[in-house]
């Protein structure tokens, strides 16, 4: 399946009941010959409003630690686990995640990025197959193996945990810096 049908199918996806709250749907945006993959949680309102990830304050830090290290957004591929906002901002159903998911592992396999970086404990657990806490995760690199493709996975805190937390947010820049230095 080729890029444009998965995001047209992606935007008019009625499989959940979070289809019947969205503006739009946030397929993805970057390289699609990305060697970089983020995957964080979900949209939010802003994300529902412009169709992209990453538009909110969240955005703003993920574009701040990108600069300090030396990544360029539009060399990164940016996707979410759930591809429509739930409402309130509420964390992820699994039933949502199930019948989301199969987006997410097409993306993965026409991308084929060498390392997938999973932002905050919900696309962590979900790559990973595992239930830990964000802590106990960050810190390690995982491989994972889709389809005989055997990308590195690198769990990271979510932006937004590093709003109002200055030591989350050195850890957040110290697990980039180390991304970076994966991909030279
Ligand atoms: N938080 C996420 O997890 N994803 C976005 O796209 C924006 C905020």
């Amino acid at each position: 399946m080729q890029h444009f049908k998965l995001r047209y199918l992606i935007n008019r996806c009625t499989s959940c009941a979070l289809s019947n709250h969205r503006t739009n749907a946030v397929p993805g945006e970057g390289d699609k010959d990305a060697n970089l993959m983020v995957i964080a949680e979900a949209p939010g309102a802003k994300e529902d409003e412009a169709g992209k990830p990453f538009q909110g304050a969240a955005g703003k830090r993920l574009d701040k630690v990108f600069e300090e290290v030396g990544i360029r957004r539009e060399d990164v591929f940016i996707t979410n686990l759930l591809k429509c906002r739930p409402p309130d901002n509420r964390n992820p159903f699994p039933s949502e995640i199930e019948k989301c998911s199969g987006y997410l592992w097409k993306q993965i396999e026409l991308i084929k990025p060498y390392i997938i970086v999973t932002m905050g404990k919900y696309s962590s657990n979900f790559l990973l197959q595992i239930k830990e806490p964000m802590g106990k995760m960050r810190g390690s690199i995982y491989q994972i193996c889709v389809d005989g493709y055997e990308p590195f996975v690198i769990p990271i805190y979510h932006p937004a945990a590093t709003l109002y937390d200055r030591k989350k947010w050195d850890t957040f820049k110290e697990d980039w810096n180390l991304v970076k230095n994966m991909l030279v």
